[in-house]
């Protein structure tokens, strides 16, 4: 089956990327959240991308114009009924996600295929109530997802070979750059390095070794990294950080993966990176 329509679950910031991404490349896309006003808002996020490229001379209205037009919105999960791949990118919530899928099944055609865009949860577990495990995969993305080059393609138990197959095919026509994560563990390649490291700078930083800003700027300096922890930390939301460790520690039987007790405190503060507003630094 050739893959020409998408559904995307959940308009938020990576559903958006993905979807406007997708329809960029040429796809029709079926976008997909639980409010009309939440997908409306999401288009005209795309929208105001789109103009800014068209500013630098990098496209036209005309152009503008036939990619959003790809895409359907919806607050319908019945309009997915059609879609050939469905990338699911609601809360990172294992029982959100697996009740989506759960419903998704009984809407979707037989050979569509399912991915996750978790950014650490079992997919093998997410996928088990889909009916169709062996055509469910992860396809993560990386936030900003028009920017950013690379997608983990991640097996579950049961993914069948085709399935990966049609996975790092799409990813390659987004002109991304895929990886195989070959067996399904908590966190992939990327999340398993990223998130100790900014829950270790942390624990410098409530010891009171070194300041916010000079852990940060050794961090660029001294590792040739664009951003330090803190900055990555309130870029990608500092809730999500505390998740994804709770996930680790648990699945790993671990605490050494336990979030510091410091960005427990910054989110109930109502400080959780830029999308509030206020992290580590304000915006
Ligand atoms: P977000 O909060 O910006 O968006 C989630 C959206 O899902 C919201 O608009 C919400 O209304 C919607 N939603 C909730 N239930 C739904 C349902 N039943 N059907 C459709 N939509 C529903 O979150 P996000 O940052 O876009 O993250 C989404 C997923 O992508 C998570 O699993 C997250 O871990 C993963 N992810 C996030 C990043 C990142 O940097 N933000 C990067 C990679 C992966």
């Amino acid at each position: 089956m050739e893959i020409r329509v998408i559904g995307v679950l959940g308009a938020g910031t990576m559903g958006t990327g993905i979807a406007q991404t997708a329809a960029a490349a040429g796809y029709k896309v079926v976008l997909r959240d639980i409010k009309q006003e939440y997908v409306d808002a999401s288009v005209e996020r795309m929208n105001k991308y789109f103009l800014k490229s068209i500013e630098k001379g990098k496209m036209t209205h005309d152009q503008k114009d036939e990619i959003l037009s790809r895409i359907t919105k919806t607050d319908n999960l019945k309009d997915l009924e059609n879609v050939d791949m469905v990338i699911e990118a609601v809360l990172e919530d294992m029982e959100l996600k697996k009740s989506v899928f759960r419903e998704l099944n009984a809407i979707c055609k037989a050979d569509t295929i399912f991915a996750s865009n978790t950014s650490s949860m079992s997919i093998t577990e997410i996928a088990k109530d889909s009916g169709r495990p062996e055509r469910f995969c992860g396809i993560h993305f990386f936030n900003p997802v028009p920017v950013m080059k690379l997608v983990e393609v991640v097996y579950g138990m049961k993914s069948s070979e085709e399935t990966i197959e049609k996975a790092l095919e799409f990813a390659l026509s987004l002109g991304k750059t895929p990886v195989e994560v070959k067996k399904d563990s908590p966190g992939f390649i990327v999340n398993r390095l990223l998130i100790p490291y900014m829950n270790e700078a942390a624990r410098l930083l409530a010891e009171g070794v070194a300041s916010v800003e000079d852990i940060d700027t050794a961090v660029k300096l001294g590792l040739n990294y664009p951003m330090g922890p803190f900055q990555m930390l309130d870029f990608g939301g500092i809730d999500l950080s505390v998740t994804i460790s709770e996930y680790f520690k648990e699945e790993f039987n671990d605490m050494g993966y336990a979030p510091q007790p410091i960005l427990r405190q910054m989110i109930r503060a109502g400080k959780t990176g830029m999308k509030s507003g206020e992290g580590f630094y304000k915006y």
